[in-house]
């Protein structure tokens, strides 16, 4: 892999020995085990650690990295998509909180496969195999404060000898407490990370310098403040605001060259991750639904029938979508990916959405009374789905439409 997806890309994997073994323990672990730590974690707002310590147990925490490095060798970046994307839909059907947590670290690991160096993989890829080390990657710099907002957030970059220093803040910092590692999206011309960058003075493109180092949350310069979160839903991603207080990164720990997250377009290859998510939601909200309204003999019911039926078809709908743009990564068809996944997230998260509201409507009120998980799902669900903005997902698919210029990794109005 040469770093950007438009080039050098591998043969498609056969399938992986062991890749459905791998899936199914992974299936058995969110049934058994996860899906019954979820309620105690999102009303603690705690990172799902157990459920990670059990991942590496597993040996189903490296599964974005290559084999020859000790990983699964899943994922866009290995040609080997859709195992990753069905190992994140299981684990969200168990608790979207730690789906959530688990793509910042699996997209982190598809990162360093991708643009790591021979030295950079090894080092890290050990610390993932053998010490089951967490990562994630934090862009969130949103630039305009919200009502009652003091400050802005945002960092600065300064060089120094050997490296740089890192100052300031960051929001929706996912895995804060939970993760050793973070690729921080870094814009030397100022604040904004890679989300909010604004253009700089001198003409250039929002974050066409972007650096993404990475950096390790044991330094005594970082801290998390985690006062800021406490959102309706999502609690246990933890994503909460982390301080730099001129933290130094080495040279050394500089991932790709400046600019080529931007460039190599990588945030098409996460956009559809994220449907894969909305479709874990939509997964347990129908299993949960069929079950009540089995228990209760309310399937005479021509309405209970209709959302029934409804649930079914917008769960197999999100998993062909889904199929889709995973053999279009697999096949190298880079630019079709790159919009049908940005599609495919508009789609999935319309199909999750109303899924979860069919369940909410035929099953009724006690459906989202605990220990139902069906509230949890409407909370964790409806905060997720402003991770990206399906107003400017759906006009970057019109300007696609329309023989414009557009961008499926940076969705633009
Ligand atoms: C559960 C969760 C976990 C997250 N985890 C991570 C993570 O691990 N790493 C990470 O980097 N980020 C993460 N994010 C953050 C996310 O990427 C965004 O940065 C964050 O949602 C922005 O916050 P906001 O919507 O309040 O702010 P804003 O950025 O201010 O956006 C508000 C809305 O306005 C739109 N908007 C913004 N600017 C303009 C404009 N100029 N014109 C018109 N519309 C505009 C936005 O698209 C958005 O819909 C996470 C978000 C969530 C919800």
């Amino acid at each position: 892999m040469t770093g950007d997806l438009m080039h050098g890309y591998r043969e498609p994997h056969s399938p992986v020995p062991g890749q459905r073994a791998a899936l199914d323990t992974a299936r058995k672990l969110a049934t058994e085990t996860f899906s019954a730590r979820a309620d105690d974690y999102d009303r603690r707002a705690a990172f799902p650690a157990e459920d990670f310590d059990d991942l590496f147990a597993a040996g189903l925490l490296a599964a974005a990295a290559p084999r020859e490095y000790g990983g699964l060798g899943f994922g866009p970046q290995q040609r080997n998509t859709l195992p990753l994307w069905e190992l994140t839909t299981t684990l969200a059907s168990a608790d979207l909180s730690l789906a959530r947590c688990w793509e910042g670290h699996a997209n982190s690991l598809v990162l360093i496969d991708a643009l790591g160096t021979p030295e950079q993989k090894r080092r890290w890829f050990t610390g993932v195999v053998e010490r089951g080390e967490k990562w994630v990657a934090w862009s969130g710099e949103p630039r305009a404060p919200k009502p009652g907002e003091a400050g802005r957030f945002g960092t600065t970059l300064t060089p120094v000898e050997g490296g740089w220093t890192v100052r300031g803040t960051k929001a929706f910092a996912t895995s804060a407490t939970g993760a050793q590692w973070a690729i921080l999206f870094v814009d030397p011309a100022g604040p904004g990370g890679a989300r909010h960058a604004q253009a700089a003075p001198n003409g250039r493109a929002a974050g066409s310098g972007l650096l993404m180092l990475a950096c390790e949350l044991s330094d005594p310069t970082v801290s998390v403040d985690s006062s800021w979160w406490d959102p309706v839903g999502m609690r246990a991603t933890v994503s909460h605001l982390v301080r730099f207080d001129d933290t130094f990164i080495p040279r050394d720990h500089l991932l790709g060259t400046p600019g080529s997250y931007l460039t190599g377009r990588w945030q098409a290859a996460f956009v559809p991750h994220y449907a894969s998510s909305f479709l874990g939601a939509a997964q347990a909200a129908c299993a949960y639904g069929l079950e009540y309204l089995r228990k209760q003999g309310k399937g005479a019911d021509p309405y209970v029938r209709q959302r029934a039926g409804s649930m079914a078809v917008n769960v197999d709908t999100a998993r062909l979508w889904l199929r889709h743009v995973a053999a279009l990564w697999d096949e190298g068809r880079v630019e079709e990916a790159g919009l049908a996944g940005s599609k495919a997230r508009h789609v999935v998260e319309h199909l999750a959405e109303e899924t979860v509201h069919h369940c909410i409507r035929a099953c009724g009120a006690r459906s989202l009374v605990r220990p139902s998980p069906v509230e949890r799902i409407l909370r964790d669900l409806t905060f997720y789905q402003r991770h990206d903005n399906d107003d400017h997902i759906l006009a970057t698919i019109g300007r696609a439409a329309l023989g414009e210029d557009h961008d499926p990794s940076f969705h633009k109005p």
